[in-house]
């Protein structure tokens, strides 16, 4: 018989019947709160009338233009509408399927460019699965170990992880930038560095918010020495933080911004965006894929955008995102195992310690479980999977939020009495 590959791992043992905006139902009967949006994809919550109409509609029409044979309408029209939420210096879009496949795009146009070999990454970044992705993935070795050799030129500079170290933000970024410029003197030389690669928020690393400070220091270093700053807003962005791109709390406008997840509300697009004479310094034909852009999936993101503009999505996620906020930190203040709250907007987590203080990887793990008892879908992040992560719907509704509160105190309560 064959059967799935065993090394995909289950987070939970839910096999989905069918989905509407913030619940999945289960093929069991049961009701789940989904809080994990398939990991930030389901922006505008599963199954948006608009988003499934624009689809379906698109559907009859054509399904795969491949965009270097012919070109689609879907995907020009993608094109304008992106202008309306596009830094205006970011002109120019090119798009593929997955998050990874923007990641190794954006490494590519920087590299050919610039004509500099090496890309800096940041320490607890996760960008990617795919060879050149995992290497510039520094949230944990399960993502770029066993399969060596990974992708040389890449080097990873300290992350103010404040909470990590034990010390407050501002020394936390004094620090981080201190070593970035020792890495540029003493390991890669700015001549010799392409790009600074960053999430506004570290997501698979933990829900780690980048200091506004640190990120206008890593732009003032990107113009005293020409390397191109990228923002992977591969999960933060479309809205989830509260502003439409994460970076958008700092005053640093990137070189290259990446975005795929929230972009369809589910369906495999991603993009990245640049100045127009930055993509000319790289040939035509330089990238491209038999898939990027597709019809349907294109059609998908201009109906998500609609309704993200039309529902005042980024809005909601900004107020949704301060109620669950405060209701973590009121469980945090009767669960003394919630060690760190963190997050911006729809992008919160909950941290968990030891007695000691150490990272609580098994309680983690039993809370995650525990909530699919109660209803609710959750993961886990964070190199030692001791991080909680709560990414509902951008459409996510104040009942709702209350409801998903209440189940995860549940959770806690039924976690740590195992
Ligand atoms: N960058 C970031 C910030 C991500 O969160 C992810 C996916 N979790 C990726 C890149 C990779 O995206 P994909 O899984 O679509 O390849």
């Amino acid at each position: 018989m064959t059967t799935l590959s065993p090394l995909l791992k289950q987070a939970t043992p839910v096999v989905v019947d069918h989905a509407l905006g913030s619940w999945i139902w289960g093929i069991d009967g049961e009701r789940y709160l989904d809080f994990t949006t398939g990991i930030g994809v389901t922006s505008t919550g599963h199954c948006h009338p608009r988003v499934v109409a624009a689809a379906r509609e698109q559907t009859g029409l054509i399904i795969h233009a491949q965009y270097t044979t012919v070109m689609h309408q879907p995907l020009l029209r993608l094109t304008a509408k992106l202008e309306e939420v596009l830094p205006a210096r970011l002109d120019s879009v090119f798009y593929a399927n997955s998050g990874s496949e923007a990641v190794e795009a954006s490494i590519r146009l920087a590299r050919m460019a610039t004509g500099r070999p090496n890309i800096i990454a940041f320490h607890g970044g996760f960008h990617g699965r795919t060879v050149a992705a995992a290497s510039l993935t520094s949230a944990g070795t399960k993502f770029r170990s066993g399969f060596s050799p990974i992708m040389s030129g890449v080097y990873i500079a300290p992350f103010p992880y404040a909470f990590r170290y034990g010390w407050d933000v501002a020394t936390a970024i004094d620090f981080s930038l201190k070593e970035l410029d020792y890495l540029l003197t003493t390991i890669s030389s700015p001549e010799d560095t392409a790009g600074f690669i960053i999430e506004p928020v570290l997501g698979d690393g933990g829900y780690l918010p980048t200091p506004p400070r640190f990120l206008e220091g890593l732009r003032e270093r990107a113009d005293h020495y020409g390397i191109v700053l990228i923002l992977d807003e591969v999960q933060a962005g479309v809205g989830r933080t509260g502003k439409f791109w994460g970076y958008q709390f700092s005053s640093a406008d990137p070189d290259i911004i990446i975005t795929a997840k929230g972009l369809a509300s589910g369906f495999p697009i991603s993009a990245i965006a640049a100045p127009r004479d930055m993509m000319s310094k790289a040939w035509p034909g330089s990238q491209g894929g038999t898939y990027g852009g597709n019809a349907v999936a294109a059609a998908a993101a201009i109906a998500t955008l609609e309704v993200i503009r039309d529902e005042h999505l980024v809005e909601n996620a900004r107020i949704r995102g301060m109620q669950l906020r405060e209701g973590l930190e009121k469980l945090s203040s009767s669960h003394p195992h919630i060690g760190d709250v963190r997050g911006v907007g729809l992008m919160q987590a909950l941290e968990f310690v030891t007695e000691a203080g150490d990272p609580n990887q098994s309680l983690a793990n039993a809370v995650q479980r525990s909530a699919v008892d109660q209803g609710l879908l959750l993961l886990a992040c964070g190199a030692l999977g001791n991080v909680i992560r709560v990414i509902p719907p951008l459409t996510v509704s104040y009942d709702e939020i209350s409801s998903g509160l209440k189940k995860l105190d549940a959770a806690l309560a039924m976690a740590e009495n195992v």
